[in-house]
């Protein structure tokens, strides 16, 4: 039976970060990953010719060459990866659209305030008082504790239109929780998204999966694919190592999985107490077309849209919600390596209404999201005949069957570990449910992982 200092499940992003975080310093480590795909919830594939992004909308956390301290540049150092390693292009510019009020951002945040003052005179002042109150939080502490951030931040803006406008992009890419969030996780959120902003790599996610893919192989991180873990063992409380799903034993004495805090527990035995399953799925459409979003009329790179003078994050009550949505089009960056147009339409959705369907009416209501997705787009590609050349939907039990995440809950559970500690001893998790997630967030985690449970000594 093979030995080793540390055990990795699954090659979600934080899982292969943390395995070169640990090989780098001469662990002997393996990842363990069920699918036939590295990336987890942002991978990839292949249909005919075209490539397409299981998840990649954006990076969020753009930072420029040789800034220090900042997300991105410190994930890079951590890594021993150069700047250029991820092919970075800025976005062109983002809109947060509500029935009576647009407000743009880029990645200046002075631009951002010039469109709240626009738009809501009276408010600015209070947002610049919030502006200072998050640039002096540490939102990393692990023993920050847990608050709604619609109350705290209630103290700085009394416009409940342009706090709603506020919480849309932070919610949508990156709550577990419904209609609110934690104070710590909407400070990351808004670093992220407003101060930092959006970015995306040339190539798309292979980019980024490929060059930690490399980072692995060089530094002697071993990699199993297609090898489920079935069950976690541990004696007195404290892992052991695991089965596989081809019934291989493999033993460490530390544990780390990315696969989600429920799903991690479940595999221990433990059926009781677990961690609640996440509300939050949704729906995905991508579009490829023949002209380019520009010549279409849209050089946004990404609209949060809603159609309510409330916006409702919550899980849909039919199997998805059309009222609101995120649109993105992927050639709005700086450099656009696509030969087509590319839009990419996300509503939220139900898990469970979409777990109870038949085959032939599964097929069905994917149609009626694609139907409502170029209904949305037709609004915001003003010159779009609602043709296209290739079309792919995905729905919460894709992401489930690809990700073995419960209720296809992209931001996990709403009970998060943020010290990454589960009942037994030496079984960490990382990534989404430590509370760090996107891309940049789950690489940040496997790393801060790795080194607080399997570098200190
Ligand atoms: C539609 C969609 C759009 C998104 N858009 C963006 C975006 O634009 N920008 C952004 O930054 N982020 C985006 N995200 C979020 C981002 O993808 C995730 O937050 C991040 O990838 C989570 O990484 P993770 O390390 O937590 O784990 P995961 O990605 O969940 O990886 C877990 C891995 O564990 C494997 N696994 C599960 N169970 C087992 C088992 N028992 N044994 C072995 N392996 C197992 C899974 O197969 C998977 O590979 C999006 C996600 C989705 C689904």
């Amino acid at each position: 039976m093979e030995k080793y200092d540390a055990i990795i499940i699954g090659a979600g992003m934080s899982g292969m970060a943390a395995a070169i975080r640990l090989a780098m310093f001469d662990k002997k480590v393996i990842v363990l990953e069920r699918h036939y795909e590295l990336g987890g919830l942002n991978s990839f594939y292949k249909r005919g010719k075209r490539n397409l992004d299981v998840g990649l909308h954006a990076l969020t956390n753009f930072a420029p060459k040789k800034t220090p301290g900042k997300p991105l540049t410190k994930l890079l150092k951590q890594l021993r990866l150069p700047y250029e390693t991820f092919k970075i292009n800025e976005q062109k510019g983002s809109q947060i659209v509500f029935p009576d009020h647009t407000l743009n951002f880029n990645n200046e945040i002075e631009f951002f305030i010039s469109e709240i003052e626009k738009e809501f005179p009276d408010q600015v002042e209070g947002f610049r008082q919030l502006l200072h109150k998050i640039e002096n939080y540490n939102e990393t502490a692990l023993d920050n504790e847990y608050l709604p951030a619609k109350e705290v931040v209630r103290h700085f803006i009394t416009n409940e239109s342009l706090l709603e406008m506020i919480f849309c992009p932070l919610l949508i890419y990156g709550s577990a929780w419904e209609n609110d969030m934690d104070f710590s996780q909407f400070v990351i959120m808004f670093k992220s998204i407003f101060l930092e902003g959006f970015c995306r790599s040339e190539g798309g996610v292979r980019t980024i999966i490929s060059s930690l893919k490399e980072r692995m192989d060089a530094v002697g991180a071993e990699l199993q694919m297609k090898t489920g873990v079935k069950e976690i063992i541990s004696k007195d409380n404290h892992v052991v190592g695991v089965l596989t799903e081809k019934d291989e034993e493999i033993h460490a004495p530390l544990i780390l999985s990315c696969t989600g805090f429920p799903e991690t527990l479940k595999l221990t035995g433990l059926e009781e107490k677990l961690p609640r399953t996440g509300a939050m799925s949704f729906t995905e459409t991508i579009l490829f077309l023949k002209e380019k979003p520009v010549d279409l009329g849209q050089d946004s790179s990404i609209i949060f849209y809603n159609n309510r003078p409330h916006y409702q994050y919550q899980k849909s009550e039919s199997y998805y919600d059309h009222e609101s949505a995120v649109l993105c089009f992927s050639n709005n960056f700086n450099t656009d390596d696509y030969d087509e147009g590319i839009a990419r339409v996300t509503f939220i959705a139900n898990y469970d209404q979409w777990k109870k369907l038949e085959r032939k009416e599964y097929v069905a209501k994917k149609k009626d999201v694609l139907q409502d997705s170029i209904a949305i787009l037709k609004n915001h590609l003003p010159k779009w005949d609602g043709q296209f050349e290739f079309k792919d939907v995905f729905s919460p039990t894709t992401i489930t069957r690809y990700t073995s995440r419960f209720g296809g809950a992209v931001y996990g559970s709403p009970d998060k570990t943020r010290d990454g500690r589960t009942p037994i001893d030496g079984l960490v998790i990382m990534g989404t449910d430590q509370g760090f997630l996107g891309i940049i967030g789950s690489i940040l985690s496997g790393i801060s992982m790795a080194n607080y449970h399997g570098l200190q000594s």
